[in-house]
């Protein structure tokens, strides 16, 4: 089933274990009040459970009709909340966890242009700013980047045009919609780019910069979290020791600090073998999936060579990494089927294979 619109803080979407509350926090940053906030929240009127979301959010797990008021009048004051669903639903930045006082300036900036717009964007239509001297965040999603001038550059394109202001970013979205980027209400920049250009783009887009890894940065220390989660207890302790940025990348960067102590959940190690796991939530926590996925995930993680990804996927759509990885098993009512250097519905080379079966396969 596909809903085509993600969960947010205001449209919460339920799931095999309660509703799922996505937090967008302002910005990309979580100070020590915010984090403690969402971790007592997500114990109080959740299930405990936190992840960080490839889109750079943290989504609670396990809310019910009954906890969800009180846990959105816990956030508020926090301003982890916006005032009405159009505006979060606009409000999809990603930033830089690298960003610079003019990259976070740039930001929100942006997110206040969007909020005074009356765009009617696709759910998932989303921008990034990615300023650093060579973005970091071109294999994530996002429809309109600013990147390094400031320029601007919709997705899909080699080509970027100069950016002086939020203006431009709603000026290109609104060309999007002009040219039909969205009929029925859904639909992705780089899928009309590949059809038609945006005028004024002619400057050469700045090469992208290698994927970011665990251990020290000169912003801070990134660390990793198994499957993107993270306890409420290591969430609080985080916080208090110093300012928190979110990545996309399934790390949260710890601002200006070197070492940490040693906290639950925490992943310091780039070779860790748990870094080259994706798992969406399966069963049961998801009403669709097909069989259960971390624990598998966990279990084949030894037998993935180190510069491989794996992917175990509940079903077919493919939530846990909408892209294509080195080993895909995607669990069917049949079993699981193996897909090689594609992702969770690609044509698969193995099909309805046990879960015994999978460790001599791998
Ligand atoms: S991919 Fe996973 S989380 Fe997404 S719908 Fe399927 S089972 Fe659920």
């Amino acid at each position: 089933m596909i809903r085509g619109w993600c969960p947010g803080a205001l449209q919460p979407m339920e799931s095999g274990d309660g509703w799922v509350v996505r937090i967008r926090p302002p910005g990309g940053r979580l100070d020590a009040a915010q984090a403690q906030a969402i971790a007592d929240a997500a114990q109080t009127h959740g299930n405990g459970v936190i992840e960080l979301t490839g889109r750079a959010n943290l989504q609670l797990r396990g809310v019910t009709p009954a906890t969800y008021a009180p846990l959105i009048a816990a956030l508020r004051p926090h301003g982890l909340i916006d005032p009405d669903i159009a505006t979060e639903t606009r409000r999809n930045i990603l930033v830089t966890p690298f960003a610079d006082a003019a990259a976070d300036a740039l930001a929100a900036d942006l997110a206040a242009a969007l909020a005074a717009s009356d765009l009617a964007l696709p759910a998932k239509f989303g921008f990034a700013v990615d300023t650093g001297p060579a973005p970091v965040l071109t294999r994530d999603p996002a429809d309109i980047r600013i990147e390094a001038g400031p320029t601007l550059r919709a997705d899909g394109m080699d080509r970027a045009a100069p950016y002086h202001g939020p203006q431009d970013a709603l000026a290109l979205a609104r060309w999007f919609l002009d040219q039909g980027g969205a009929p029925d209400g859904r639909g992705r920049m780089a899928a009309l780019t590949a059809r038609v250009q945006p005028p004024g783009a002619t400057l050469p887009a700045p090469r992208p910069a290698a994927p970011a890894q665990p251990g020290p940065h000169p912003e801070g220390l990134l660390v990793a979290l198994e499957f993107g989660q993270i306890t409420p207890d290591t969430l609080r302790r985080l916080g208090r020791l110093a300012p928190l940025r979110l990545t996309p990348w399934r790390m949260l960067l710890v601002e200006g600090v070197r070492h940490l102590p040693a906290l639950e959940g925490l992943i310091l190690d780039p070779r860790d073998p748990r870094n080259r796991l994706r798992a969406c939530p399966g069963a049961p926590a998801c009403p669709q999936g097909r069989a259960a996925t971390r624990p598998l995930a966990r279990a084949l993680a030894p037998l993935i060579p180190p510069d491989a990804v794996l992917h175990v996927s509940g079903c077919a759509k493919g939530c846990g990494w909408p892209r294509a990885a080195d080993l895909t098993l995607t669990a069917t009512p049949e079993g699981f089927d193996l897909i090689r250097h594609g992702r969770a519905h690609d044509p698969a080379a193995l099909r309805g294979l046990h879960p015994d079966q999978l460790p001599k396969v791998l």
